[in-house]
């Protein structure tokens, strides 16, 4: 189910078995819908010329029912020596949409991998205060085929130069699990062998602790790699910086998140933005430690990306190295990460919030301070009674500028 503005499907959202209906109803044999297939998923196709070789007329009668591409245009900056590539897209409706194409050189047993960041909303309804898509505020959900053209952007941009994607992480703009069914299909587009082919090990998907997703996916079993962002291990803490600990507590997301490393034997991944003075101190490494001991889990720690309109900065290296070592001594598996791309704004958001424009600086100035007393609030253990984030979301729908 993949609607563009003018109620065309995008193809990139047709299963095999949909492709050949409609194949099928129009009496043509079912190898066509097999090499409409070869031209979307393994060329990357996206106009009808691109749909060789099929006949001319079927190749316009294709183009005319399905939109072959659904990022209308994609702007990219590059960062890091050309190690970073960021995209902003903007689809059929003008909504804007980030993916970011990461390139890592291989090293002593490990090889060279590509990496893209896929968005599954334009903005975001949770509204973490460090986080630029946070400040945007919910557009859209996006559509399958809209999910998956961003990693065909990227595939496509690799295969320019002989390169091939390896793997996909739905760690952009939005809250995967809010838009699960879709996620869900563009998964299986992505893992199924007769379409995108990646191994389903090479996909992850994170969400801020929506319960009832991770539920849903620990019954439909073993899918991709499941990541949390976590960000604090104390629900007062929690609570300021995902909003959504209001309804889903910490102990609440471990369990569900717990139940489903045993379920599925997968190891889960917990993401922890490092916010300097307000998550990164000892306590907060010891109640995270007293949290995951024992469990199947992997800390990965980031520095945060700067975001104008906070108080905050990130954690010093040496006080990320001193967080991690305390994980450490209690057997936690932990990755320090880097930024990438912080000149150009890596981070999801950054470039559609760039676009749109400043908020009102009183609305601003209002937040930051709205922010450094939750935070300071929450260091005492203190729970706030409204979350610090009235004043700046919705600043507008992406695209709208
Ligand atoms: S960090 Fe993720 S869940 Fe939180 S506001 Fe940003 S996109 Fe949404």
């Amino acid at each position: 189910m993949s609607a563009s503005a003018d109620g065309r499907p995008g193809i990139a959202g047709e299963t095999s078995e949909s492709l050949g209906s409609w194949m099928a109803a129009r009496g043509e044999s079912p190898y066509r819908a097999r090499q409409v297939a070869e031209a979307v998923w393994r060329r990357h196709a996206r106009a009808a010329e691109d749909l060789h070789p099929l006949p001319a007329a079927l190749r316009d009668a294709v183009a005319e029912a399905f939109v072959l591409d659904t990022l209308a245009t994609t702007d990219v900056r590059l960062a890091d020596g050309g190690r970073t590539e960021k995209a902003l897209h903007a689809l059929a409706d003008g909504v804007l949409i980030e993916s970011v194409l990461m390139h890592y050189p291989a090293r002593p047993g490990q090889r060279e991998r590509h990496t893209v960041c896929i968005s599954s909303q334009a903005g975001c309804a949770v509204g973490c205060p460090f986080c630029a898509t946070g400040e945007l505020g919910f557009g859209r959900d996006l559509t399958t085929a809209e999910i998956v053209d961003q990693v065909r952007w990227a595939a496509r941009r690799l295969a320019a130069d002989g390169r091939r994607l390896t793997n996909v992480v739905f760690m952009g703009m939005g809250e995967p699990l809010l838009n699960l069914d879709r996620v869900l299909e563009a998964v299986s587009a992505l893992a199924d062998p007769d379409r995108f082919g990646l191994g389903a090990r090479h996909i992850t998907v994170s969400t801020s602790g929506v319960v009832p997703g991770i539920r849903r996916l620990t019954a439909l079993g073993p899918q991709f790699t499941l990541a949390v962002s976590l960000h604090a291990a104390r629900d007062p803490l929690r609570d300021v910086l995902v909003p959504l600990n209001r309804r889903w507590p910490v102990a609440e997301v471990l369990a569900a998140a717990r139940d489903h490393a045993a379920a599925t034997g997968r190891r889960i991944s917990y993401e922890y933005t490092m916010i300097g003075g307000v998550n990164d101190t000892p306590a907060d490494a010891d109640a995270l430690a007293a949290a995951l001991r024992g469990d199947l889990a992997h800390v990965n720690l980031i520095p945060m990306n700067p975001v104008a309109h906070t108080p905050w900065r990130a954690s010093s290296m040496a006080v990320i190295e001193a967080f991690a070592g305390r994980l450490r001594a209690v057997g936690i598996a932990v990755t320090i990460r880097r930024n990438r791309g912080q000149e150009i704004g890596a981070a999801c958001g950054q470039l559609a919030a760039e676009r749109i424009g400043e908020p009102p600086a009183p609305a601003i100035a209002r937040r930051r301070d709205r922010l450094e007393a939750a935070s300071a609030a929450a260091l005492r253990g203190e729970r706030s009674e409204t979350g610090p984030d009235a004043d700046l979301t919705p600043v507008g729908e992406p695209g709208a500028a």
